[in-house]
């Protein structure tokens, strides 16, 4: 069931997504060589206490951590450890925190210190993708519109666009109705109504789009071990068009 968002609900949704754009832009310092992925977890976990937000993700089926920290050739779901980062890497970052029973969710994949052409070629054309998105996410459009605009760009940039996982309503709860594929056929699907809010978020290979999950049943891997991107925004449909609940503080971010 898809729901609609009273304007209460819609406050409290735009505390939870500021909570995720000011985790984001506090954690990007730290980000660089030596640190390890679960350093990055807590203090990310000391935060969102620290601001009154629940780290929803912790202990969500099972899962660990409050953050998801995905490095190189991992998509999704990467468990924080003690793996430390390394000059040349990317990492994806992605989190859900809860304010008040509500939730804002989003994902951002930042570089460790110089990465090469490639990469930086996956991440900007992959956070162009979500974009081409987030346009189509408007009154009177279907999730269709939004799913077929991220495929076109990332594909006609020669992108994999993986299909196994896909964007989600949200609200009280992480994952609600409806699914927001990254392909797509337009004018298909359900049609995007004022008060509905969904998570957008392409989840990009450099090779193939084909991935596996390893037998810690969260950890999302490209097959041919390309790198891999992910950008996330949970956006409201309004009246006349939308509007990012989690909005980027940093421009250079
Ligand atoms: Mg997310």
């Amino acid at each position: 069931m898809i729901t609609i968002k009273s304007e209460r609900e819609i406050e409290l949704m735009r505390h939870a997504g500021m909570l995720v754009s000011k985790m984001h832009q506090y954690i990007k310092p730290f980000i660089k060589e030596g640190i390890t992925t679960k350093e990055l977890d807590k203090l990310c976990e000391e935060f969102i206490l620290k601001n009154d937000g629940v780290p929803t993700c912790k202990g969500f089926e099972g899962f660990p951590c409050a953050l998801c920290t995905s490095v190189n050739d991992v998509v999704v779901h990467g468990i924080p450890d003690d793996t430390k980062l390394k000059n040349g890497d990317i990492i994806t970052i992605d989190v859900v925190i809860g304010y008040k029973g509500y939730q804002g969710d989003a994902a951002w994949t930042y570089a460790v210190g110089e990465i090469d052409q490639d990469k930086q070629y996956l991440m900007e054309h992959t956070e162009q993708s979500l974009y081409e998105g987030i346009k189509m996410a408007i009154p009177g459009n279907r999730i269709g519109d939004i799913s077929a605009a991220v495929q076109k760009y990332a594909e006609d940039h020669h992108l994999g666009v993986v299909r196994e996982l896909c964007g989600h309503g949200i609200g009280r709860d992480m994952h609600e109705d409806p699914e927001v594929p990254n392909y797509g056929i337009p004018h298909t699907g359900p049609l995007l109504k004022p008060g509905m809010v969904i998570c957008i978020e392409p989840m990009i290979t450099f090779g193939h789009r084909d991935v596996y999950i390893e037998d810690d049943e969260w950890t999302v891997r490209t097959l041919d071990q390309s790198p891999a991107a992910h950008y996330e925004h949970t956006v409201l449909i309004t009246e006349d068009g939308y509007e990012v609940l989690t909005p980027r503080l940093d421009e250079e971010m």
